[in-house]
């Protein structure tokens, strides 16, 4: 299903982040190569990213689309002028089912983090929401984990994993000096660049630094140091 990859170190410009790389989101919007689910992610795409030119305690910007990433030449134009030191950006395949608008493209945001959900849930085991973005799968998630709070990410992932055994819960969410990122069904990929951390659901060049992230794990990083641990859940 969907493509998403989270920045944290130097700041970069989005550009290069998402469309320059030769196999990076604007390429995995139309040939992904690692993606068990879903062929492309036409269905819109979505980038947040934090500023030290916005107002402190502002929540991040973002800029988010119901259509493909390929035909959007603003984005394009603009995105080489966009740097930031904590990037999280997403191509969307959408749910069958699932509502195609801007609002159901991540990232979703509560004001402090960015959250992009790479997988499919039940939506009926997830609680409504009066804060969800949209009523997309994603967002309703996104909603519980933010209402949770990070910290218990695992955890809830465990819980929801429980609750439908189906569901797959890759997720991705940084908040300017951390991003995290679960493994639940999906792949993910992590590279170290010397300034900073990048966490991918598919590498977005051939270098050999990409690590495969196992499925079921937790990855925390501050830019530098990336941990990782085991999730608890049914076998
Ligand atoms: N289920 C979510 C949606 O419909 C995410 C889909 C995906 O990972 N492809 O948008």
């Amino acid at each position: 299903m969907c493509r998403h990859l989270g920045w944290l170190g130097a700041p970069r410009s989005v550009a290069s982040l998402m469309l320059d790389p030769p196999y990076g989101l604007l390429v995995q919007s139309y040939a992904p190569r690692r993606q068990k689910h879903g062929l492309m992610n036409a269905d819109g795409w979505g980038v947040g990213f934090f500023s030290p030119d916005t107002p402190e305690g502002a929540p991040p910007c973002r800029w988010r689309s119901a259509a493909p990433l390929w035909g959007d030449a603003s984005f394009a134009s603009v995105a080489p002028a966009l740097r930031s030191g904590c990037v999280v950006g997403a191509v969307r395949s959408a749910s069958i089912g699932m509502p195609i608008e801007p609002t159901a493209s991540a990232p979703f945001t509560d004001g402090s983090w960015l959250l992009s959900h790479n997988g499919l849930v039940d939506r009926a085991v997830l609680p409504l929401s009066a804060h969800a973005e949209s009523t997309v799968d994603s967002a309703l998630l996104a909603a519980l984990i933010f209402d949770r709070g990070m910290d218990l990410l695992g955890d809830t992932v465990s819980e929801v994993a429980a609750r439908d055994p189906q569901a797959r819960l890759n997720i991705l969410a940084a908040n300017g000096s951390e991003l995290v990122a679960t493994t639940w069904g999906d792949t993910l990929s992590v590279l170290r660049t010397g300034d900073g951390v990048v966490l991918a659901s598919e590498p977005y060049d051939d270098d050999q630094g990409w690590e495969e992230i196992p499925d079921r794990h937790l990855v925390h990083t501050d830019g530098d140091a990336v941990h990782m641990t085991a999730l608890k859940g049914p076998a």
